[in-house]
């Protein structure tokens, strides 16, 4: 595609992450809010997200990822998916607590599949990590009704915590294996946003204990994500810190629940704010500045990165 979006390391855009509010019905003791300052004041409108999303298309960006805060905590989610233009895969990050009700809605609307935020199988300890031990069956019964709404494969995104699920691993992916191939289990590093580094967990002997138990490996050359094949469920490792390989390979901008073209999760002093009133040109040039601007945040592999230009 010729008008496609490249930044100057070569980084191709083709995916866009829309947090759509920061508001969140759960309080989890590590969430990274999408790398957004807090910023009550402005909650970007359907129409800046639709005229955001239409020109990114223009580019050729095909896939849109919604997350949040929690994005159900918008009544009007359902409205938004519905005013999308055409796209390939339109997915949305969710803790499923409120998806029983709207997933059949979503699914209607044009939602394809979601993740859900499932930390833990065991009620005390979804308690201490979520602040609300209760909403674990909403969330149970959440997967069931994403399940029935076709809203599949759906990823299950458990992150790692020393000391609190470490060892809840196995129960994770014998809960997945009940749903005969329509789960995938995402075991996730945790990132060290809310001063939680005593839960860091080692991944280095988690993935060697993955490798043995697996009876087949597939490595994602994109990320260096590995997808492991255990007891018949698919196990993916997502290992975002210090790994050059997965800022070699983002493919991603994001828009921010207040409005704000945000060229990497991990920085925030190169938001491009986009105004209510902004015109789709308008759009479309602060988008090209935001290819612009794009850098990896971990270098230390930039060789690796300037060689695939
Ligand atoms: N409320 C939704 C949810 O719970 O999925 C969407 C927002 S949440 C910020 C999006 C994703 O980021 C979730 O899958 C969550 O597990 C992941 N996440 C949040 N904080 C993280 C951290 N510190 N390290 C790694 N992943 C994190």
């Amino acid at each position: 595609m010729n008008n496609m979006l490249m930044d100057p390391y070569g980084r191709v855009i083709s995916s866009l992450r829309v947090s759509i509010t920061q508001r969140c019905n759960l309080n989890c003791i590590y969430c990274h809010e999408e790398g957004e300052e807090s910023n009550p004041k402005r909650e970007v409108s359907l129409d800046t997200i639709v005229k955001t999303v239409t020109m990114a298309t223009e580019f050729g960006v095909k896939k849109v990822k919604f997350s949040g805060g929690e994005p159900l905590m918008r009544n009007d989610f359902e409205d938004i998916i519905r005013a999308l233009p055409d796209l390939k895969d339109i997915s949305a990050t969710t803790n499923g607590v409120l998806l029983s009700k709207r997933a059949a809605s979503l699914a209607q609307s044009g939602l394809d599949r979601v993740n859900i935020s499932l930390p833990s199988l065991n009620k005390e300890n979804y308690g201490k990590i979520t602040g609300s031990p209760h909403s674990l069956s909403k969330v149970l019964d959440g997967i069931d009704a994403a399940i029935d709404a076709g809203l599949a494969p759906i990823k299950l995104n458990m992150v790692l915590l020393k000391g609190i699920n470490e060892f809840e691993i196995d129960d994770a992916i014998n809960f997945a294996d009940r749903y005969n191939g329509n789960v995938i289990l995402q075991l996730i590093e945790l990132m060290n946003f809310k001063n939680v580094s005593q839960y860091m967990v080692d991944i280095d002997s988690l993935e060697k204990t993955l490798e043995s138990r697996a009876t087949f490996i597939k490595e994602r050359q994109m990320h260096r994500r590995k997808k492991y094949f255990i007891d018949g469920v698919e196990v993916e490792l997502v290992r975002p810190i210090d790994n050059s390989s997965f800022c070699a390979n983002c493919n991603r901008l994001r828009l921010t629940s207040t409005g704000k073209l945000k060229p990497c999760l991990m920085r925030n002093d190169n938001l491009i704010e986009i105004k209510d009133e902004a015109t789709p040109d308008e759009i479309r040039e602060m988008i090209k500045d935001a290819a612009k601007i794009r850098e990896p945040y971990y270098k230390n592999n930039l060789k690796q990165i300037m060689c695939k230009i």
